[in-house]
């Protein structure tokens, strides 16, 4: 790119390329043509800068991955030696490699005990789809080949993969692609505040843990294979289970003898205050499903972990296992990974997740509790969730034409801060990393710009 053209034209350019040439995911193209897409072109720490020198604040940690902030010279020198030692080489063919090896090591050391064994992919819904091969493959060889039926919940994001695309419980994803497929069905969410009417959370907790034991009945224990869940559901609208909810869970599927399969690929890493969402909830796992935080974004990995149950019949399986990516365990990606998880272990950041920057986070978020457009605040970790209602009282939200949430977010982008809408719940997941004082930004914006969309509103 020539020095000479003046920014504003550069990004015009890329601009351009782009909506010519490139397509988003989760867009509608023709419209983000018109407007140009913002263009990052770095970040550091906390922040992201755009092409026409823009410093925004990143609540969202990228899309709920980027643990240990932007630019961390660690990471970088970790792939680069990778890069310049062995930058590929596959997993076929009886062949490992050091970095491959190593990251397996570790993974068995900060995974939910009895998660053992893991196997690597390049995304999240890769990870779903290989456990839903996995699962199949596990009943067959248990002899109970009539076990396949998939139960997970309406609200869920597990990716976008045929098989991931399947369990995911967010309709809307489904019609273009004639999902889901046969044998994969969708019970009710633990969403108390939309959901929960007169109950209190607990009687709802129960509740909608009980769905999961009506829908094995209905269906015939025989015939369910596992229950698919993520701890937090994330890109549905941050459904945190009340108190009742998981330990219900755990013993809904033993009775039944159903797999637990829990996605981990927000809740991973810290990010509930635990490693791992499971040990955050009391969740039992027979394998879990884990990306993003994995190496906080740097590259392309995701691993399904495998507790002894299931690990131990595939380990010990006679005949050779179908499965495995061009990619799967990448020396590069590997050694990024191991990278960020010492850092994570160095700088004790599960444990500030989990202690004062948490802390810290979750009061200011419950500050926010007072303002007339805010129904109610939740979060855990560094996880926050913020419901803007038209009525505190009955808890009753605006007409969706009048798209609060995402004109909340608008007018987050234009006050320096990233922060997700999903319907009218504004989301935060700030990088692990986050010090009090970028907290405080984070939060004297978010109250800046909710004003604003309450202004709009009349409300204010
Ligand atoms: N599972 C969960 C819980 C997720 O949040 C996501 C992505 N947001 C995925 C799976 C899919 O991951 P990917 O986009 O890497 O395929």
């Amino acid at each position: 790119m020539s020095q000479t053209i003046a920014k504003s034209n550069q990004t015009k350019r890329w601009q351009e390329m782009d909506a010519a040439h490139h397509l988003h995911p989760f867009t509608t193209h023709h419209q983000l043509a018109k407007t140009g897409a913002r263009v990052i072109t770095h970040a550091k720490g906390v922040y992201l800068y755009d092409s026409e020198g823009r410093k925004l604040i990143d609540g969202m940690a990228g899309l709920w991955c980027v643990q240990v902030g932007y630019g961390r010279e660690e990471l970088a020198e970790a792939g680069y030696k990778a890069l310049k030692e062995l930058p590929y080489y596959n997993a076929f063919f009886q062949t490992t490699n050091p970095y491959t090896a190593e990251l397996s090591q570790k993974l068995s050391e900060v995974t939910p005990k009895g998660i053992d064994r893991f196997f690597f992919a390049n995304s999240g819904s890769e990870g779903n789809d290989s456990a839903v091969k996995i699962i199949r493959y596990f009943w067959n060889l248990q002899k109970k080949p009539n076990k396949k039926i998939f139960i997970a919940r309406k609200k869920a994001y597990h990716g976008v993969t045929i098989a991931a695309a399947s369990l995911s419980g967010l309709t809307s994803m489904h019609p273009q692609a004639d999902l889901p497929m046969p044998g994969f069905v969708h019970i009710d969410c633990p969403y108390w505040y939309g959901e929960g009417g007169d109950m209190s959370p607990d009687e709802f907790g129960l509740k909608t843990a009980r769905a999961l034991e009506e829908k094995i009945l209905e269906l015939g224990a025989d015939n369910v294979a596992a229950f698919v869940a993520e701890p937090v559901q994330g890109a549905g609208g941050l459904i945190i289970p009340p108190a009742t909810y998981w330990g219900e869970i755990n013993r809904i599927c033993k009775k039944y003898d159903i797999l637990l399969h829990v996605d981990e690929v927000i809740c991973g890493f810290g990010r509930t205050g635990n490693w791992f969402g499971s040990q955050t909830y009391g969740i039992e796992p027979d394998m879990i499903n884990m990306a993003k935080g994995l190496s906080s974004g740097y590259q392309p990995i995701a691993a399904v972990g495998l507790g002894g149950r299931v690990g131990d019949v595939i380990f010990n399986s006679d005949e050779e296992w179908s499965h495995g990516f061009t990619y799967s365990g990448h020396p590069v990606a590997c050694a990024v990974a191991l990278a960020n998880l010492e850092v994570m272990q160095k700088e004790h950041l599960v444990e500030k997740a989990g202690g004062s920057t948490g802390a810290y986070f979750q009061k200011k978020l419950a500050e926010l509790g007072d303002h007339p457009l805010v129904g109610e605040t939740r979060g855990v970790g560094l996880l926050g969730a913020i419901e803007l209602v038209k009525n505190k009282a009955t808890r009753e939200k605006y007409p969706s034409e009048l798209d609060v949430g995402y004109r909340c977010r608008v007018h987050c982008f234009d006050n320096g801060l990233v922060m997700r809408a999903i319907g009218d719940t504004m989301v935060l997941s700030p990088p692990l990393v986050i010090s009090e004082s970028e907290i405080d930004e984070i939060f004297y914006l978010a109250r800046k710009c909710i004003d604003l969309i309450a202004r709009d509103l009349g409300v204010l």
